[in-house]
């Protein structure tokens, strides 16, 4: 779907507002409102917006990623045969959530990725899939490194949890996650072959949640409760634990359709592993949540409207094995997840006194 010239318009407002247009568009205040006259202009106007001047595909990589996420989400939401009945644009905002949050606007939905829970995400899953043997290598990483790979990646999470931006995302993590995009086809080495597809589904998962919102109709206009986020007070929508649940029921049911089944013979678990994203997105959120409990801090599902993580995967975990019965999907991709949270449960202890002694003397933090 063409990246509605509206939305761009209403997000470019939002981002002035809160005093970010140098912190994520990196463009001075004149730019952005000429820009914003431009596409008044182009509002009133028929026609296509040419992709070359869509300036979301150039104004960052991960903004870029997102939009090559939003295209795999309405591939498979018009395969799983639901439709949304007016557009979305996903884009980078510091709403301080590991959810996405979604804000209605004048012609559409905004929904809004914090990036350092999206680095964090593609950070632990490299990590994850670093320290794993992989097709019988040995890993790339010790106990040790994964340990204080983990520790310095919660940490710095932490630390930029509630604040504004300041600085771009760590230029290895941008590279990582947009790589998965550049070479979904021909991945540099055999840790790429499953980090990439993780990443990308997962963050399929993230946004194709939010499009289960709207498929529901949970988002209405005049329904939003505003949020503190680390810029200031922001309105967004509102959602029940019922609705929570529901979204991420249709999020599984456009995940599957995306892929198709059954997945190609001759690739094994891995088209079927990569469907349970969910789960590792939930068992992730879980396992920041015990660092955080550990260290005296409010659980996210607390501050957020979502229901509990483990709630979501259970509810998750039971369509997937209904599922993956009906059409004859390797049961076992189910149990990814789990092995995830065991690979976590192996160094937690270890993690959480790390991430306390890095916060006691942040000096020590890696960078
Ligand atoms: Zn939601």
């Amino acid at each position: 779907m063409e990246t509605s010239r509206r939305l761009l318009l209403e997000y470019f407002r939002l981002l002035r507002r809160h005093g970010l247009t140098n912190a994520i568009l990196r463009m001075p205040p004149d730019f952005v409102v000429q820009f914003e006259a431009q596409l008044q202009q182009l509002l009133a106007t028929e026609g296509e917006m040419d992709e070359g001047t869509n300036p979301l595909t150039s104004m960052s990589a991960l903004q870029g990623v997102l939009e090559c996420v939003r295209g795999e989400v309405e591939t498979g939401l018009t395969r799983a045969g639901f439709a949304v009945s007016s557009p979305l644009l996903v884009a980078i905002f510091p709403t301080g959530s590991f959810n996405a949050e979604v804000k209605p606007v004048t012609g559409g939905v905004l929904v809004l990725i914090h990036t350092p829970a999206m680095t964090l995400m593609a950070d632990m899953l490299k990590v994850n899939v670093w320290s794993a043997r992989v097709d019988g290598h040995p890993p790339r990483v010790s106990k040790q490194e994964t340990v204080a790979a983990v520790a310095g990646l919660i940490h710095r999470y932490l630390t930029e949890e509630h604040e504004p931006p300041t600085h771009p995302p760590p230029v290895n993590v941008v590279g990582d996650i947009t790589m998965a995009y550049l070479w979904a086809e021909n991945p540099i080495d055999r840790w790429h072959f499953y980090f990439g597809p993780l990443v990308r589904s997962c963050l399929r998962f993230i946004v194709a949640h939010e499009y289960g919102h709207m498929v529901a109709g949970h988002i209405q206009p005049n329904k939003t409760v505003v949020k503190l986020t680390p810029v200031g007070q922001v309105a967004l929508a509102e959602k029940s634990h019922e609705q929570e649940y529901e979204a991420d029921l249709l999020a599984a049911k456009i995940l599957l359709a995306h892929f198709g089944q059954p997945p190609q013979a001759g690739q094994g678990l891995f088209p079927a592993a990569t469907l349970v994203s969910p789960l590792f997105f939930f068992t992730m959120h879980h396992a920041i949540d015990r660092v955080r409990s550990n260290l005296g801090l409010k659980p996210m599902a607390v501050s957020s409207d979502h229901p509990p993580s483990t709630e979501r995967w259970r509810r998750l975990h039971s369509f997937f094995m209904q599922e993956f019965s009906r059409v004859g999907l390797p049961r076992k991709a189910v149990d990814l997840p789990e092995a995830f949270e065991l690979w976590f449960k192996s160094i937690e202890d270890d993690v959480i006194n790390t991430v306390q002694r890095l916060r006691a003397c942040p000096e020590i933090a890696p960078q």
